[in-house]
């Protein structure tokens, strides 16, 4: 800070016209009074002379109208008669003390500071006048003899008043414009604060209307924000006779199971443990009818300086979306019951037409693919109800020895007419891979999930690859594609059920995000790995991994939700 805005704080608290009138002229009688005992007890008689009386009767008429007259409502020059009568009182005292008379005219600075406050750089003038003409011209006139010693004697209270008085001005309209800015400042910030209040307001709004719940906690997971749609699921999650209950006791599930997500495994936990995540489908409420369905994502807040501050989670209601497809299910599995004794038919007379003797080799190469096609659709559709079935028991498998590359040779022959319909190009890199324990069956579902999604996920043009090797004690079986691919975030959450990617659900490509899940049951019921490697807009490489020399057998399907 520096000396004159300093000096101009100090100045304003003796003179400021932020104080009153009345109360600058009891400060001005105090030291006029101080001066006068000081005066008496140095035995000096002259304060009872006439004309010292006369300076206290003019310090007294002044100081009633300073206390009597409402000052505030007069116009500023009218507030100079106070401090010019106290002048008036001191030239008089002044003009009677002649030895101690440069003491008695420096008290006639403090009104002629009062006068410049008020009235700036008029009132410094007006005070110097004042000063002149009461102090200074009636000195020069009783002077004995006149030299410029005694000239210049006498103009020094003048020149010293006009001097303080032009300082004080100074320092006070400088005072005034930082207080003019800061006035400004404060109100720019109330301006900002009001708009600031009038948009969060607005948002306040825009989030309670809208039907998906949104909620937002701190770093450390406390609620900092919930909207009505939020504050409903939270009311159904919340178990009977729990009035507020926490993250761990709300009823959330796994959807189609009664079984409870374990509490590291909930969204909003998920999202507190710096995790963002899409589509990822919970129950929530009572397992069973009456519960709803939730697609959940979440979103890292970060704030101005790049620090995590928390998380935003939403909670969008799936219930319909997902009955609509347990319903296109229950239809397909319906129609696959339908199908099966025809096909069975089918098949049993192609296996008649093929043993035929008289056909030619080419017609037995037909009906030789004629009848693997057949079969292979029977098996979808066994597989279909059998997976209607397993979706409701423990999904035991039936192993026997079979070839993972066989398995994807089978898939890849079949693939190819819907290939070349769709304008791709299959490529192979097959090497055969040793004898396992398998549910040849249900493997060659989960092969042909993958192969199907490629395909389907894939725009025309692209490039399916199918690889299969033997390495690191273990058989690898890879389908890559250079689709439309899937995002880091997104993996995460791939292996779950009903779980679809953004891209996918803006691209309008059909498919209810149950494949991948049954697909990873597969393989890890049979004590393997399923894995993904993907980037967006190049594509994706889905690899199975299963051990050799193990024979699983019979291995149960885990549970539900965790990918691999
Ligand atoms: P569906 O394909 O019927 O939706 P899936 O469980 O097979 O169900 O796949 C889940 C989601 O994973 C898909 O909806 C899609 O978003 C994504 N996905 C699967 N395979 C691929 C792929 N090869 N390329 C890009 N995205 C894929």
């Amino acid at each position: 800070m520096d000396l004159t805005a300093s000096l101009s704080r100090r100045l304003a608290t003796v003179v400021a016209p932020a104080t009153g009138t009345a109360e600058k002229q009891l400060y001005f009688v105090a030291l006029f009074l101080a001066f006068t005992t000081v005066v008496a007890i140095s035995g000096e008689p002259l304060v009872m002379a006439p004309a010292y009386l006369a300076a206290l009767s003019l310090l007294l008429a002044a100081t009633l109208l300073a206390y009597g007259v409402p000052w505030e409502r007069a116009s500023p020059l009218c507030i100079a008669v106070v401090p010019l009568l106290d002048i008036a009182a001191i030239a008089l005292v002044r003009d009677l003390m002649r030895e101690i008379a440069t003491a008695a005219s420096f008290l006639s600075l403090i009104p002629a500071l009062w006068l410049a406050a008020r009235l700036r750089s008029r009132g410094a003038v007006i005070a110097t006048a004042a000063v002149a003409s009461m102090i200074t011209v009636p000195t020069l006139l009783r002077a004995d003899h006149l030299d410029s010693v005694v000239v210049a004697h006498a103009a020094l209270v003048p020149v010293t008043v006009l001097q303080i008085g032009m300082l004080v001005t100074a320092a006070l309209s400088r005072l005034d414009r930082q207080s003019a800015h800061v006035a400004a400042t404060l109100a720019e910030k109330e301006g900002l604060l009001e708009a600031a209040d009038m948009w969060k307001r607005r948002l306040e709004n825009i989030i309670d209307s809208v039907d998906t719940g949104i909620v937002v906690v701190d770093r450390d997971g406390h609620d900092l924000l919930m909207n009505r749609a939020q504050q409903r699921v939270h009311a159904s999650a919340s178990p009977p006779g729990v009035d507020d209950p926490d993250e761990s006791q709300l009823l959330l599930h796994y959807p189609g199971t009664s079984q409870s997500i374990p509490p590291d495994r909930r969204p909003v936990w998920r999202a507190v443990k710096q995790e963002s995540f899409s589509n990822y489908v919970i129950s929530v409420g009572p397992a069973g009818p009456g519960g709803a369905d939730y697609s959940t994502s979440a979103r890292q807040i970060i704030d101005i300086h790049g620090e995590r501050d928390g998380a935003v989670v939403v909670f969008t209601d799936v219930t319909q979306y997902i009955e609509s497809a347990r319903k296109q299910e229950q239809f397909v599995a319906t129609v696959s019951h339908e199908l099966r004794t025809p096909l069975t038919s089918v098949i049993g007379y192609l296996e008649l037409a093929r043993d035929a003797i008289d056909l030619s080799r080419e017609t037995a190469s037909f009906l030789e693919v004629a009848h693997r096609n057949a079969d292979q659709l029977l098996t979808i559709v066994e597989e279909l109800l059998r997976d209607q079935a397993e979706r409701s028991d423990s999904g035991v498998l039936t192993l026997g020895p079979a070839r993972l590359s066989a398995l994807l040779r089978e898939t890849v022959e079949s693939a190819v007419p819907r290939s070349e319909e769709l304008g791709l190009t299959i490529e192979q890199d097959l090497h055969e891979t040793p004898l396992q324990q398998i549910d040849a069956s249900r493997m060659r579902q989960a092969i042909g999930n993958l192969m199907s999604n490629a395909l389907k996920y894939t725009p025309r043009g692209g490039t399916v690859s199918v690889h299969t090797c033997f390495a690191e004690g273990g058989v690898e079986l890879a389908v890559s594609d250079t689709g439309i691919g899937i995002s880091d975030q997104e993996q995460t959450d791939l292996f779950t059920d009903y779980y679809r990617t953004r891209t996918a659900l803006e691209s309008d490509i059909p498919g209810h995000g149950i494949g991948l899940a049954l697909t990873r049951r597969i393989v890890v019921a049979h004590g393997g790995q399923i894995s993904v490697r993907s980037v967006p807009g190049a594509g994706s490489t889905f690899t199975i991994r299963l051990p050799v020399g193990e024979a699983a057998g019979g291995a149960e399907a885990p549970d539900r939700g965790t990918a691999t």
